[in-house]
């Protein structure tokens, strides 16, 4: 019988292992987390739960007898210690090992850190245990510093001030989500952010976060501007979580690099969701995807790569226009695509009334899509993505 073991408990594990039972897979399905929690969605973690309208227990993805039931061996708060490449085994925290014929890194990624004192209250977002610290720090009333207003830290400057604490967001950038937004919608955001009593501080260029000797944190600016606040977030981007893959010796840059079938360098070891680098076969760049939709449909992909491979056959190749969302001050924001700031763009409806698709250019061809109100619209534009940049296997 064959056995499959995957580390992560995320979307792109979780989704891996349901799939494999799905397509009728009969061995053994060991799925190890690290998290205390049992499979969760973790884009509720900066809004719903962050904001108390939801809890640990709803946002869980499946009721407690779901795992039995398919006879998949879901285990929480257990670390992958180390992978035997050579041997086919997974060594356990606890020093159980594990034989494996396929194995699946979905390990995910840690959010980035920047240099601070020590001691200096300083918390990242990621899991739902990062919430009580977050949400302990926002309830003292001593204000909140974000550091980055990307997706994350943008969701829990919302929040926070939808709490009523004082908010002041930094960012290096011109506007929010600069990474992402045409200029028109990262202006918006901004307005949004401010309308409601952010802080909001653009072309921030941070140098230290220090303690101000009261036990509160000091932010301070290469030009000599300072903030302070009972707490600081750093939302400042993630790092995918490759230590498991580097100490078993496979290929890592930027993420664990796989090919088109979620191969890894080393046989029978396969990755995917946020830790895995992969050409994506539109564009034909390599890259990683941070986005809850392409986790799950990636460790789906990667499941039936793993069966191919069991039973010596190949599985169709796949890739997607990716699409994510986010959430704030009741307003949900959708992509598709790989928009930048310095796309051509072509506004459809009314930004202002929230009520727009922003089309986005490159090179001639359509590329990126924004949207807030419109998700047919949304939809229809990511299939035009699609179909502009022509799905090529042959690059795999
Ligand atoms: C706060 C937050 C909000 C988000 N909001 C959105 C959103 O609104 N829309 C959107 O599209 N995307 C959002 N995302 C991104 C989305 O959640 C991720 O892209 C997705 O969860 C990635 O899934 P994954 O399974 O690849 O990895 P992860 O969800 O990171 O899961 C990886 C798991 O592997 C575990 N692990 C790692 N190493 C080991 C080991 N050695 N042993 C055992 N376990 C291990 C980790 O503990 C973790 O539980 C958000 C992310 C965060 C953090």
């Amino acid at each position: 019988m064959n056995a499959v073991v995957i580390v992560g408990t995320g979307i792109a594990g979780i989704t891996a292992a349901e799939t494999l039972r799905a397509e009728g897979f009969s061995g053994t399905v060991t799925v190890l987390g690290a998290e205390d929690a049992p499979p969760y969605r973790r884009p509720t973690v900066s809004k719903d739960v962050l904001l108390g309208t939801s809890t640990a227990a709803k946002v869980q993805l499946r009721a407690a007898d779901y795992w039995s039931e398919r006879d998949i061996d879901v285990r929480t708060a257990v670390v992958a210690a180390e992978v035997d490449a050579r041997g086919r085994a997974v060594r356990l925290g606890t020093g159980e090992r594990l034989p494996f014929d396929a194995l699946l890194l979905a390990t995910g990624a840690r959010a980035r850190t920047l240099d601070h004192d020590a001691g200096v209250a300083v918390l990242s977002l990621r899991s739902l245990a990062d919430v009580t610290p977050l949400r302990t720090a926002i309830d003292r009333g001593t204000g909140v510093l974000v550091v980055g207003a990307g997706l994350i830290g943008s969701e829990v400057a919302a929040a926070a001030r939808e709490l009523g604490a004082e908010v002041t967001m930094l960012e290096s950038a011109a506007a929010p989500l600069h990474r992402v937004l045409p200029p028109t919608v990262g202006e918006l955001y901004a307005r949004m952010h401010r309308e409601r009593g952010v802080a909001l501080h653009t072309s921030v260029r941070l140098a230290g976060l220090t303690s101000d000797g009261d036990g509160a944190v000091l932010a301070r600016a290469d030009d000599g501007r300072t903030w302070t606040a009972g707490a600081a977030l750093l939302a400042v981007g993630s790092v995918p979580d490759t230590r498991l893959a580097e100490v078993a010796g496979l290929t890592v840059d930027d993420g664990i690099v796989v090919d088109e079938q979620f191969r890894t360098s080393a046989p029978g070891i396969f990755a995917a969701g946020d830790a895995a680098n992969r050409r994506c076969l539109f564009r034909g760049e390599r890259g990683r995807t941070e986005h809850w939709n392409s986790a799950q449909a990636q460790g789906a992909a990667a499941a039936r790569s793993m069966l191919a491979s069991l039973s010596g056959s190949v599985a169709p190749v796949w890739s997607e226009v990716p699409m994510c969302w986010s959430s704030q001050y009741g307003r949900t924001l959708q992509i598709a695509g790989w928009p930048r700031a310095d796309d051509a763009v072509e506004v459809h409806g009314d930004v202002d009334a929230f009520d727009f698709i922003a089309l986005t250019r490159r090179g001639g061809r359509l590329v990126g899509a924004v949207a807030i109100g419109r998700p047919k619209e949304l939809r229809e534009a990511r299939s035009r993505i699609a179909q502009d940049w022509e799905f090529d296997a042959s690059q795999a």
